[in-house]
């Protein structure tokens, strides 16, 4: 059985779940412990007890441990790529991409260590010089989801351990394998007893500890709407910072004047890729009404094509959807567009494939309305309402319709309609002439309205929510 890591030590839990492969659900990748509340609590202690040395650790020391983490998930790439198409469901090379990614956010954040840039300012009062630095926050509560099992733990974990926060880690219950994994790496990287703690479980339980410990200083949370608003609610009650990043329903707007081609491979890697259950996927795809037929006929056509299967296997571009709730609700979601009155026009069908698996085949519906629930609600999974406008202002309005705000995109060749989007679409991340999806690591990640709470994650923008600011005020 896989264990947890708390205060320097592996440690059995007081359960265990069992990790399954969402392709095949006889292949079972391992035991994973669920550690205890008292545990939760004993983890809390020993980052509070490591935070003191481990905040003033010498920063090339600190830089190199997290060089060293980068240079051992690298080498690993293959091997756990393919332990997180297994557990995870994602096609091999999305997996090895995005273990690739979790090693170059770790390089990164290895030099941002040695960047906790302040200021020095004179005073407006005589002899007295001002100077204003930052912090490491104190221990910090890292919650994910099971989307990006290795790439969003790493985007959180190498900037609180850069900027010399002390770490306890609760990964998603559904896919502890590739969160183990990365926790041996640094481990055996050499980060310090109690700086770094992995406790795997449930939310209700262990998410529920992390979240109400009064020596949590910051909670940085991926996953659902929901469960963001409830921490938002509990943090607030002790005043501890947060940082949420919820869920998405993206809009790709298609204007007449787009490459088509371009716009359909936009449009499918937005929509289908990662089987749809990326945050940042495109599930309104909003096309102007001059390449509305043009655009449905390619899209069908090329969504028909794709081939939905074992993610391990060469040639696989849709693995299967990551879990059994997570599978019934896309057909529910099908089923709700069939009765509100949209035209399924391909796929939202389970299908069969060698092994059993959670697989189907990705869905287009047109003849959406903006009230309809699959245009409303979050889907997470393979599922694109078309919604067809007359103009780019339309189309804009439609864009901004909904409570989300995390990433948008527009198909269009035209620097006036790309650059009145850039500026006045509500999300915080746009794009033009490429998928809503996918993004570098040394740029700011995050939202807008219902989709993200608090400052943004990644590149040196990490360091406002994991440090804090101090002024001092000297008299020489
Ligand atoms: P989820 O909210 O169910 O779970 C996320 C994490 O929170 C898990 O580790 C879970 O165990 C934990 N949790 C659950 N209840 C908790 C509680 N009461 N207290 C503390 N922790 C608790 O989300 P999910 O199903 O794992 O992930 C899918 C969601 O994540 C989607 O909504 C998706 O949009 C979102 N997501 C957002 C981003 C982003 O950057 N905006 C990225 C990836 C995924």
């Amino acid at each position: 059985m896989k264990l947890n890591y708390i205060a320097g030590k592996w440690i059995a839990g007081e359960s265990s779940t069992r990790n399954i492969n969402p392709a095949n659900t006889k292949d079972i990748i391992g035991e994973y412990t669920k550690a205890s509340v008292d545990q939760v609590n004993e983890a809390v202690a020993a980052a509070k007890a490591a935070f003191a040395s481990w905040s003033i650790y010498n920063i090339q020391a600190r830089s190199e441990m997290l060089d060293r983490i980068s240079k051992a998930i690298l080498a690993r790439k293959e091997e756990l790529g393919e332990l997180l198409a297994r557990e995870e469901g994602k096609s091999l090379p999305e997996a090895i991409g995005e273990v690739g990614r979790a090693a170059q956010v770790f390089q990164y954040f290895s030099g941002e260590v040695l960047q906790m840039r302040g200021d020095y300012q004179p005073s407006i009062r005589p002899g007295l010089d001002i100077q204003v630095s930052r912090e490491a926050l104190g221990v910090i509560g890292i919650i994910t989801p099971w989307n990006f099992p290795i790439a969003i733990p790493a985007w959180k974990i190498a900037p609180a351990l850069a900027y010399g926060n002390c770490v306890v880690f609760k990964p998603a219950d559904l896919v502890p394998a590739s969160a183990h994994a990365l926790a041996e790496i640094i481990v055996e990287a050499g980060v310090p007893e109690g700086v770094f703690n992995l406790v795997m479980g449930a939310g209700r339980s262990v998410g529920e500890t992390i979240i109400n410990h009064k020596d949590i200083a910051g909670i940085s949370f991926t996953g659902s709407q929901g469960i963001g608003q409830h921490i938002a609610v509990t943090a607030a009650k002790r005043m501890a910072k947060i940082q949420l990043e919820m869920g998405g329903k993206n809009p790709l707007v298609i204007l007449d004047d787009a490459d088509l081609n371009q716009a359909v491979d936009v449009a499918i890697n937005g929509a289908f890729f990662s089987t749809g259950q990326r945050c940042t996927a495109s599930s309104r795809i909003i096309v102007t009404e001059g390449i509305y037929d043009a655009f449905i006929k390619a899209f069908e056509e090329r969504t028909r094509a794709l081939v939905v299967g074992d993610p391990l296997k060469a040639g696989t571009q849709i693995g299967p959807v990551s879990s059994e709730s997570q599978f019934k609700q896309n057909l529910e979601y099908v089923n709700s567009g069939l009765k509100e009155g949209a035209t399924l026009i391909c796929g939202g069908e389970a299908v069969i494939r060698e092994t059993d698996g959670y697989f189907m085949t990705p869905a287009i519906f047109t003849e959406v309305r903006p009230d309809m629930r699959i245009c409303r609600e979050e889907i997470f999974g393979p599922v694109a309402c078309v919604l067809k406008v007359k103009t780019y202002e339309e189309a804009l309005v439609m864009a901004n319709d909904t409570e989300f705000g995390l990433s948008s995109g527009i198909c269009t060749q035209s620097l006036k309609y790309a650059s009145h989007f850039k500026q006045h679409s509500q999300a915080g991340m746009v794009m033009v002439n490429v998928p809503t999806a996918g993004v570098d690591y040394h740029v700011p990640f995050g939202g807008r309205k219902g989709s993200s709470f608090g400052s943004r994650e990644q590149g040196s923008y990490a360091r406002e929510f994991y440090t804090s600011v101090k002024t001092s005020y000297t008299l020489a």
